[in-house]
């Protein structure tokens, strides 16, 4: 058996975009981003990549443009693929919120094994992870780096990808690094989501006026129109999505029926966004255990997805522990 994504093994082209003095996006094509804000004495990154090999390819482009050590990694949540990368930089530091760092303790080990099962190609290197990413600092709703007299607010922004969310915001550069909160051409992964924050968190994402927004996955936006338009997509989706597994719960449908309703529904508004087919059994999943009252997501584990995409692709009969 293997997951849309097992056989997904094309290379992406890096990007790396200049937003201001001293500000840039590394970008992939809808794999993971990464951003880069260069200070005076030391370089803060924003999301670690997958893997400390992956990391080294942030690093070359740093390098490029800076001499300075990258001297901080701030998380904007807990998934495998944005941490594990972390020990490959010289940082003193590892940042994320509370509820991040609860995640970790929480379902880190198995998020490991499901991801890197999942996706392979996104963790190229994977030898060279020498285990779980653990912060070195932590903060409850926001905290503040100075770099000079450059202002970095590192916000808990809310929930919606997954219940640390954070975001890095520059307010006077009125750059964002919207961690998997905002998605643009990419399909948002809702395995381990709040949908039902989903709304307010954009909202408040909205709030802050961001004239230049990095999303989690796909190209830089580099104009108040684009910004926009990536709130609004990921807003649609999440939205569309959502809607489907409400009417699921109240109709008493299976998890099967929902995932054929939302396939139906969505394909063709969002089929064209990378990494849709892998997505959807995971955040159809995700959307029906919320809409059905499960308030904490399930623990995903490599079991756990190899059951559920059998059932879902396959049509496979699942065991109820499975399902719930
Ligand atoms: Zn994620």
């Amino acid at each position: 058996m293997s997951f849309a994504s097992t056989t997904d093994l094309a290379e992406k082209h890096i990007s790396f975009d200049e937003l201001g003095p001293g500000l840039y996006a590394y970008t992939a094509e809808g794999d993971p981003n990464s951003g880069v804000i260069v200070g005076p004495d030391g370089v803060v990154v924003v999301d670690a990549q997958a893997t400390p090999i992956m990391a080294a390819d942030v690093q070359r482009r740093i390098a490029a443009v800076t001499a300075l050590p990258v001297k901080q990694v701030v998380l904007s949540h807990y998934h495998a693929v944005r941490v594990l990368g972390a020990s490959g930089y010289p940082a003193h530091s590892v940042i994320c919120s509370d509820a991040t760092r609860d995640l970790i303790v929480e379902r880190g080990a198995q998020d490991m094994d499901s991801e890197i099962g999942r996706f392979p190609r996104l963790f190229r290197g994977r030898e060279s992870i020498p285990g779980l990413t653990w912060p070195t600092t932590t903060f409850h709703q926001r905290m503040t780096l100075w770099l000079g007299e450059r202002e970095a607010q590192i916000i808990h922004i809310g929930r919606s990808h997954t219940a640390g969310d954070t975001v890095v915001w520059l307010p006077k550069e009125k750059v964002l690094f919207a961690g998997d909160t905002v998605e643009f051409g990419a399909t948002p992964y809702c395995g381990d989501a709040h949908f039902a924050d989903w709304p307010a968190t954009l909202a408040a994402v909205r709030e802050l006026g961001a004239e230049k927004l990095v999303p989690g996955r796909g190209r830089a936006l580099l104009t108040r129109a684009d910004v926009e338009q990536g709130i609004a997509e990921t807003a649609a989706y999440t939205g569309d999505l959502f809607a489907v597994a409400r009417r699921a719960a109240e109709k008493g449908w299976t998890l099967k029926q929902c995932y054929d309703e939302a396939m139906a529904a969505l394909r063709p508004k969002y089929g064209h966004w990378v990494i849709f087919e892998h997505c959807m059994p995971f955040n159809v999943s995700r959307a029906y255990d919320e809409a059905s009252g499960i308030a904490h997501p399930r623990i995903w584990t490599a079991e756990r997805d190899i059951a559920m995409w059998a059932a879902l692709e396959r049509g496979e009969p699942m065991k109820s522990a499975e399902v719930h």
